[in-house]
Order: structure tokens, then sequence, then C-alpha cells
């Protein structure tokens, strides 16, 4: 199993950025919190980043593993729906301790 290039942690639930951001685009439109559009630009901030773990969804190598990508999008979302946002997609924290 690969680790993530920025946390270092092992990636156990490896889902890659673009599947992500698909995800969070729709749960972004849904809640009609902030814009679906922008969070594009937190897949191109992580794209030179490798693990040679690949997508459980698309089989496309991951850049940075779910957890990061989700600390980054956050950023992206309007803060009366960030607790929300967390419980929905910061499954790595969750589960691991
Ligand atoms: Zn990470
Ligand atoms: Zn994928």
């Amino acid at each position: 199993m690969g680790n993530c290039n920025i946390c270092n942690e092992a990636i156990t639930n490896p889902v890659c950025s673009e599947c992500l951001q698909l995800e969070i685009a729709q749960w972004l439109s849904d809640f009609q919190a902030g814009e679906p559009e922008e969070v594009k630009a937190v897949t191109q901030l992580f794209e030179h980043f490798s693990t040679g773990v690949n997508c459980i969804v698309c089989k496309k190598e991951l850049n940075v593993c779910a957890h990061c990508y989700c600390e980054e999008a956050k950023n992206f979302v309007p803060k009366n729906h960030s607790e929300q946002f967390k419980r929905t997609f910061d499954f790595e924290l969750n589960n691991s301790r």
C-alpha cells in the first residue's frame, strides 16, 4: 500500500481527486453551498503528486489521500456547511483512530 505524500499516512480508502471532486461538486449543488466549479482548483493543486495507489472507482492513480483532498476542498465550502461537509467526507479521520 502506498502512502500519501502530504500527510505520510497509508492510504486506506483510495478514491482519487477526480472522483472525490465529482462527489463533492454533487454535494455542493445538493446543499446549494459554494461553487461546484471552484472545487476543480483543488484537483489541480495536487496534480503533481503521486502515490502509486489506484482509485477503487476509476482505477486511475491517486495524487493524494482522500483526507488531504477533503481538508483542502473544505476551504471551498461555506462556513455554515463545513461541519456537515466534515461528517460526509472526512471518513479517514473517523475510521482510523
Ligand atoms: Zn494525505
Ligand atoms: Zn477515481
